[in-house]
């Protein structure tokens, strides 16, 4: 049986080849970009009045002058306006008002707040005493230059990306295409959440759970549901696999008699990469693929276990990783916590403990253990923010040991 730690390597050297598609800035958000996106011009592309006030020569500041008589008045959006030094008289310079987001006026180098300054009679006096050459100027090129990288390639376009795009000009943009996903509940047990259930029965909840994680990705998934049929089974999953690239299934994959769902993928023509893993919950997980790395015709199938603590843990140690990569973003950057108290966890396995997060006012992020009833008890998670990723050759686990975290908030 494979490790966390190799099953994991194996998902991610079978990405999915997904091609690349043109989308409208107002359609990218949550998109993968597949192109660089450059400055067309520096940022700012002008001398940028930063406040709103006055603009003067800084020399004539420096001379002694601290009245200036209004010229004129500057307004973001305008041509810009230019100080004439001719029309100033001996006993008060001369400047322009000038609005935030204007450009500097010709001829004048530093902007007075209007806070700092009386205003009467068309004259501006200055009220305090210090004042810089270029203050309030958020001077031409100083974020970035023309022809600057500004997001690169495998960038997820989150709302500040999206403004960096729309303020270079770029109307459509190169974003990896979305797989086309299909999310398989199986097992005679398992009826429609608008159904009523018969004292056997119980209503489906793996493949809403799966849905939702992938919309943060902005894929929509399929639902399907398929009865314990061997027959039924291969029918429905073949007319899936050719619609699909992504097929995620819950439930079928352990040691019950009606668990087909790895035999008739093996049948259909998916290669199985490997079938259980050395952890709890989630021991079940199988996961295949299918004219890997050709575009188009490669598939990727994960057949998670049914048992919704095992499905969720999966879904967010494997599953959204593997799309992840598959996307071209780079992988999540770790994220670690330290055990609020000791934990047990005997059996030579990875375990996987529901934690709630706190965080310390020294800073600490603490795990508080909430080991529940086991993989069908997701009740428990509604508590918990993150599996806890105890690993298997170790059994005793201190207070204050710090180890890795996955989210699933
Ligand atoms: P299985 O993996 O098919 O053996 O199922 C393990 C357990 O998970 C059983 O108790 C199933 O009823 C339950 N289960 C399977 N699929 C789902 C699902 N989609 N939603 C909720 N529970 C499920
Ligand atoms: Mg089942």
């Amino acid at each position: 049986m494979l490790s966390v730690n190799d099953a994991f390597a194996l998902t991610q050297q079978y990405p999915l080849p997904l091609a690349a598609e043109t989308v409208s800035l107002t359609e990218a958000g949550g998109r993968v970009l597949r192109e660089a996106i450059r400055a067309d011009r520096d940022f700012p592309p002008f001398d940028r009045v930063a406040m709103d006030g006055i603009a003067i020569r800084f020399a004539d500041y420096q001379s002694g002058q601290r009245t200036f008589r209004i010229a004129g008045q500057q307004r973001a959006g305008q041509p810009p306006l230019t100080l004439d030094p001719s029309a100033q008289s001996a006993e008060t310079g001369l400047c322009l008002e000038a609005m935030t987001g204007a450009m500097l006026p010709i001829g004048t180098d530093t902007v007075i707040r209007y806070e700092d300054l009386s205003l009467a009679d068309g004259l501006a006096t200055i009220t305090i005493d210090d004042v810089q050459r270029g203050q309030h100027v958020h001077a031409r090129a100083t974020d970035r230059r023309a022809n600057d990288e500004l997001l690169p390639a495998g960038t997820r376009l989150g709302p500040t990306e999206l403004a960096v795009a729309a303020s270079v000009g770029a109307a459509t943009l190169q974003v990896t295409a979305l797989p086309r996903i299909a999310l398989v509940s199986t097992g005679d047990e398992l009826v429609d959440v608008a159904d009523a259930p018969l004292p056997y029965q119980i209503r489906r909840s793996n493949t809403y759970m799966l849905r939702a994680a992938l919309a943060s990705f902005g894929i929509t998934a399929t639902l399907h549901h398929i009865i314990d049929d061997e027959q039924v089974l291969q029918d429905q999953l073949a007319r899936l696999l050719d619609q699909n690239e992504v097929l995620i299934l819950s439930g079928g994959v352990s040691a019950g008699k009606a668990d087909f769902v790895p035999a008739v993928l093996t049948r259909l023509g998916v290669q199985k990469q490997f079938h259980k893993i050395e952890q709890r919950p989630g021991k079940p997980l199988w996961f295949g693929t299918m004219n890997a790395g050709q575009p188009g015709l490669a598939r990727t199938v994960f057949a998670l276990p049914g048992n919704p603590v095992s499905t969720i843990l999966c879904a967010y140690r494997y599953v959204l990783p593997y799309l992840r990569t598959s996307l071209g973003l780079p992988p999540e950057p770790a994220r670690y916590a330290q055990l609020a108290r000791p934990f047990t966890f005997a059996p030579a396995i990875t375990y996987f403990l529901p934690v709630r997060l706190a965080s310390e006012p020294d800073g600490r992020l603490l795990a508080h253990p909430l080991p529940g009833s086991g993989s069908a008890d997701f009740a428990n998670l509604m508590e918990a923010h993150a599996f806890m990723e105890l690993p298997a050759g170790q059994s005793e686990f201190s207070a204050g040991e710090a180890f890795r975290i996955w989210s699933t908030l």
